[in-house]
């Protein structure tokens, strides 16, 4: 039954890895030749930096940069920007090909890359993280360009610095040029809707599968691990439309609370407290691995990658999986959780919300004009809901998970495109 799934790869993956097991079953099945399977899955290019910074303290630190595009078939390249101290060349390569995937399947004319800094931001001044993100401008000043490779906040990164990088950028180019980077501020260009469309298409997509599998949204639990901006949001959303959130959690603490936690006070409580969950009263203290395995209907993990593995898969107990964050899903779960019969709704699906905003905002500054809220919110949500009907159709007719059908979706339409433009 699940011989489709990719086999079980070893324990710890490396998250390009786990992205080429799910590539390998969906190329099969679509039948991809030789030559498309290698352009398909190589990056097109990886770019890596030195870059020194003046520290407060006055004394310079070299920290490390990376840029991967890994297709521009579909058009102009786009993905976000990680800080974090754990990123590395692969873990971009592997969210960099996640980004193209996830254009394709929302279909948007774009590319996917991915930046990574190694650097620890919540140790950092603002005025170091804006020298820091002034550097990274510069050494990618000849990568990025609105009609080459867009980038946009990712882990670790906002508005804020989607506005140094904006300016560094037009500073060098002798004009204000906002179409570069999205998710910027909005007095900078920023569309309305972007901050919370992410959040808000995990709800769309979340609603959508709950439907399909006859569960009411009203009373259903739900426990949503990560309360950034894809978590927090898309926790307040389904609460909005009736789901009970049980638990919640951030690099902190989880909590849960079986009448339901309400979402507006831990807001509260994370912006009096810096940004922070930590000494909340909404709920008990449990811990990360107790809100994965909790007993709720609806489990959206919006943290970090891989936290749903072979050692946890079996203990899952939620009847669907919502994937806020990109990657929480470790391949070799993958065939754990369908044969429990879980729906997943995959990560370049469910929370492709971003990205496809991110397309709204370049739209309107290339156009000089401004969106409202409705409009943006009407059209991110149809985009949404015929991705998820396009992948749902896929999914029944190949006998497949969503996952997969999302894969095939995707692959198959930049394998397409890749055709007509032809070749060396
Ligand atoms: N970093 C977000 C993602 O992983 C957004 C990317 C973008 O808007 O370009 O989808």
């Amino acid at each position: 039954m699940s011989y489709i799934e990719p086999a079980p790869i070893k324990d710890k993956e490396n998250p390009f890895e786990s992205m080429m097991a799910r590539f390998r079953v969906a190329a099969e099945i679509l039948g991809l030749d030789n030559e498309t399977y290698e352009v398909l899955k190589s990056p097109a290019k990886q770019v890596i930096v030195s870059l020194p910074v003046t520290m407060d303290s006055g004394q310079k630190k070299v920290f490390t940069g990376f840029r991967v595009i890994h297709s521009n078939v579909l058009g102009p390249s786009k993905g976000g920007i990680r800080f974090a101290e754990d990123v590395s060349l692969d873990e971009v390569k592997a969210l960099a090909a996640w980004m193209t995937w996830k254009c394709a399947v929302v279909d948007i004319p774009y590319g996917g890359a991915k930046g990574g800094v190694i650097c620890n931001p919540r140790q950092m001044s603002a005025g170091e993280i804006e020298r820091l993100m002034r550097a990274y401008t510069s050494a990618m000043i000849d990568v990025i360009g609105p009609d080459q490779d867009i980038p946009a906040p990712d882990m670790g990164t906002g508005p804020r610095e989607m506005a140094w990088m904006m300016d560094e950028y037009s500073n060098a180019m002798g004009k204000t040029i906002n179409a570069v980077v999205t998710g910027k501020p909005l007095v900078l260009g920023g569309s309305l809707g972007r901050v919370e469309a992410t959040g808000r298409g995990v709800m769309v997509t979340a609603l959508t599968a709950m439907q399909k599998m006859k569960m009411n949204p009203v009373n259903a639990t739900c426990a949503v691990q990560g309360f950034g901006n894809v978590g927090s949001f898309a926790a307040s959303l389904l609460e909005e439309r009736g789901l009970k959130i049980c638990a919640i959690s951030d690099h902190t603490g989880a909590w849960w609370n079986e009448k339901g936690i309400d979402i507006a006070k831990a807001l509260e409580h994370r912006q009096k407290n810096n940004g922070v969950l930590a000494g909340f009263t909404g709920g008990d203290l449990i811990d990360n691995e107790q809100l994965l395995q909790s007993k709720v209907d609806v489990l959206v993990p919006a943290a970090v990658e891989d936290v749903i593995t072979v050692h946890n898969a079996d203990k899952i107990q939620a009847k669907l999986i919502v994937e806020g964050a990109n990657g929480p899903t470790s391949a070799s779960a993958d065939s754990i959780i369908y044969d429990k019969g879980i729906v997943v709704v995959p990560d370049i699906l469910a929370n492709a919300g971003g990205v496809t905003v991110s397309y709204f905002e370049w739209v309107q500054n290339r156009l000089g004009y401004k969106w409202t809220a409705e409009r943006v919110n009407r059209r991110s949500d149809r985009i949404m809901n015929t991705a998820f009907e396009n992948v749902y159709a896929t999914a029944k007719k190949h006998n497949i998970s969503l996952r997969l059908a999302a894969y095939v979706v995707s692959i198959g339409k930049v394998a397409e495109t890749y055709k007509f433009r032809g070749r060396f």
